[in-house]
C-alpha cells in the first residue's frame, strides 16, 4: 500500500474519534499538518482539551514535518506509525499515556487536576485553588458536584504525555498577586512533570478572589 492510501486509511479510522470536548481528531491532526497548530479558533482559546491535543499533535507530527522539508524520502511507514500513536492515545481522551516497551501508564485526568490544584494550594498566599474560574459561589458547587463523577469539569485536558490545566484561585489580601498566580504556574508544572511524567504541561491560572 502506497503511503499516501495508508495515510488516507488511518485518517478513516481517525474520523470517528473526538477529543473531550467533541472536536474531532482528525480536523486537529489536519490543523497541525497544515501547520496552525497556534492559531486558536474562539472555542479552542477556551478549551483545555484542543489545546492539550494541539500540543501533543504537533509535537507527534513533527518527524513527518522534518522528512517533508528534506530532499531524503521519509522512512517507508513513517505515517502509519504516527497515525497508529495517535489512534492509540485518541482511544481514551480521559487518560493520559505513555506507551514503552514494558507496556502502557494511564493516569486519569481527575488524578491531573486533583494533583495541580493540592499542588497549588501548597503556594504560600494562595487561600483556595479550584478547578476552571467561574463566578464566586457557583464555582464551589459546580467544583463539589464533578468530584463524584468519572470525569472531572472541564479544567484539564489531556492527551498523550501533554495536559493544559486551568487553575482558579483566590490569593490572600496584599500580596503580590501575580507573583503568587506565576509561583503556582511553576510548581504545578514541576509537580506534573516528575509524579505523573507528562512532558508538556501548561497551566492557565486565574486569579479569582482576594480574601481577608
Ligand atoms: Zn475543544
Amino acid at each position: 500500500m502506497s503511503e499516501a492510501k495508508s495515510a488516507e486509511r488511518s485518517r478513516d479510522i481517525l474520523r470517528v474519534l473526538t477529543v473531550a470536548c467533541g472536536r474531532s481528531v482528525d480536523q486537529l491532526l489536519e490543523q497541525v499538518a497544515d501547520g496552525h497548530a497556534d492559531e486558536l479558533d474562539s472555542h479552542q482559546a477556551d478549551c483545555v482539551h484542543c489545546q492539550a491535543a494541539l500540543s501533543e499533535l504537533n509535537s507527534l507530527w513533527s518527524p513527518v514535518v522534518e522528512f517533508a522539508k528534506q530532499p531524503v524520502q521519509a522512512p517507508p511507514g513513517l505515517v502509519d506509525n504516527v497515525m497508529d500513536r495517535i489512534y492509540a492515545l485518541a482511544q481514551d481522551v480521559w487518560y493520559t499515556l505513555q506507551l514503552s516497551d514494558i507496556g502502557a501508564v494511564k493516569i486519569a485526568a481527575r488524578v491531573v487536576g486533583r494533583l495541580a490544584r493540592d499542588t497549588a494550594r501548597t503556594v504560600p498566599g494562595v487561600r483556595a485553588a479550584l478547578g476552571r474560574t467561574s463566578q464566586g459561589r457557583i464555582v464551589q458547587l459546580v467544583e463539589a458536584a464533578t468530584r463524584r463523577h468519572r470525569h472531572p469539569h472541564a479544567a484539564v485536558g489531556v492527551l498523550g504525555r501533554t495536559a493544559v490545566v486551568d487553575i482558579a484561585v483566590a490569593v490572600r489580601y496584599g500580596e503580590d498577586v501575580h507573583e503568587v498566580a506565576a509561583e503556582v504556574q511553576q510548581r504545578v508544572i514541576a509537580r506534573l512533570r516528575h509524579d505523573v511524567g507528562l512532558q508538556l504541561v501548561n497551566v492557565n491560572v486565574t486569579v479569582d478572589d482576594v480574601v481577608i
